[in-house]
């Protein structure tokens, strides 16, 4: 039953606890706002998440790159974000000792085809900002003794971390700054009252003024909860990962990716060094059958039927079902993975590789099946919605949080 002493009021409430979420509320009460003049008080924040713990959906299940501003198209807010946010996080993680290491990666044309997309790599690198250089396959040896390529771009400032622990870092500074932190709870239903909206959770009701959707895998689900009819509906993309043991961990000694296709937003598959020194393989990109499926055999009926009318859908799947279907036996037959890594690290063996684990990115695609590029916001009277957060979004969470508080701040800061 709701009932006025049991509805919790806030400024500012977050759904969604995390790693961009978590900076949004960050950036709230530390004021980091990109608008000018500062706000007259610290807002009360609410952030709160489904999940027991912090992060634990795309922040958790991640490559743990710092990425540099590397692919993403000149003037985008991808290629705005990165950079600079990319600078934060290390900062950030150097400030609060959460392991950070400034590898450098190397990204690898394995065959002449592939150097005019290198090229144009580096051309969109340069034009980002992005210090890179050139180097022929002898140099890419002397850097990385195992890749094999005809040439690569060098770039020094991509570098690792882990992206969960800072989720729960900034947690722990939320929760020392008195931001109301509510886990294990669900948003369910939202309704308008005078001013401002009501959130029904299922740990109770919470009227806030402004409110953001920070929800990831669920950020259409929310949007339409909210009234809104967002722009683009979330297609749940799963990448799976392998680890390296015995010599297959001496293979590696920071990032070495592929040249990625570029009609498709992954990155492609990738060898990675970990902040605790493991070295990882991935991810692939198939269709998850759920909004969590973190295997084959997690799948949702809903999910499935919502998925089988959707026009846009077919209209991606005609477009991309050679693509899919590789992608698709690359994860049902571990040797077709294997043989993706080894087109870049030859001496890869399938006897040395585990399963790892997965994550499934929260892609957005547009109703005519376009897989939406760029990060993507929509604002209301009493809304901010975050409906498309992909990679490098954690890289860039720190510069994200800002813009979004400067998006939900104004009407309470005026
Ligand atoms: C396989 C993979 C590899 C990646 N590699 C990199 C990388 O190397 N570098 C990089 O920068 N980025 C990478 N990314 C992207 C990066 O992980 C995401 O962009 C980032 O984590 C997005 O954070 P988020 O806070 O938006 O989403 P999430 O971390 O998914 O958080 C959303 C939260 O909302 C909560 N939620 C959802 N619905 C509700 C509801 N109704 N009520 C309450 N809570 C709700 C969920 O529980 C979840 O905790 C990768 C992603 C994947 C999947």
């Amino acid at each position: 039953m709701r009932s006025a002493e049991m509805t919790a009021t806030s400024d500012v409430t977050i759904v969604g606890g995390g790693i961009v979420g978590l900076a949004t509320a960050y950036a709230l009460v530390r004021g980091q706002t990109t608008v000018p003049g500062k706000p007259r008080r610290q807002p009360a924040v609410t952030v709160i998440d489904k999940e027991q713990d912090w992060g634990t959906h795309q922040t958790a299940r991640n490559s743990g790159v710092i990425h540099s501003g590397l692919y993403y198209p000149p003037g985008s807010s991808k290629a705005r974000f990165a950079r600079a946010g990319a600078e934060a996080m290390y900062e950030f993680c150097a400030e609060q000792g959460i392991p950070a290491q400034r590898t450098g990666k190397v990204v690898v044309a394995t065959s002449r085809p592939h150097l005019p997309r290198l090229a144009e790599l580096a051309r969109r690198g340069r034009a980002n900002g992005v210090r890179l250089s050139e180097i022929d396959g002898a140099e890419l040896r002397e850097r990385e003794p195992h890749a094999r390529g005809v040439k690569a771009l060098l770039v020094p400032d991509a570098g690792i971390t882990d992206f969960a622990a800072v989720a729960r870092r900034l947690a722990a500074i939320l929760q020392a700054e008195g931001v109301e932190l509510r886990a294990n709870t669900e948003l369910r239903g939202v309704h308008r009252e005078s001013s401002s909206v009501v959130l029904s959770t299922t740990t109770g009701d919470i009227r806030t003024r402004r409110a953001v959707n920070c929800a990831g895998l669920h950020s259409d689900v929310v949007a339409r909860m909210a009234g809104s009819i967002p722009p683009a509906r979330i297609l749940p993309f799963r990448g799976e990962y392998f680890h390296a043991t015995g010599s297959g961990r001496d293979l590696v000694r920071s990032l070495i990716y592929p040249v990625p296709n570029p009609a498709f937003p992954f990155l492609g598959v990738h060898l990675t060094r970990t902040v605790d020194g493991s070295v990882h393989i991935g991810p692939n990109a198939v269709p998850a059958l759920a909004r969590e499926g973190y295997d084959w055999r997690t799948w949702s009926a809903a999910h499935l039927r919502s998925l089988a009318r959707d026009r846009g859908l077919r209209t991606l799947a005609r477009k991309y079902w050679r693509t899919g279907a590789g992608e698709i036996a690359r994860s049902a037959f571990t040797p077709m993975f294997v043989r993706a890594a080894q087109e870049l690290v030859p001496e890869v063996r399938g006897r040395d590789l585990h399963p790892a684990g997965s994550g499934v990115r929260a892609q957005a695609v547009t109703s005519d099946g376009t897989l939406v590029d760029d990060f993507l916001f929509t604002e209301d009277e009493h809304w901010v919605h975050v409906l498309n957060a992909p990679s490098p979004a954690a890289t860039a969470s720190l510069l994200i949080g800002r813009d979004i508080a400067a998006r939900a701040s104004s009407p309470w800061s005026g």
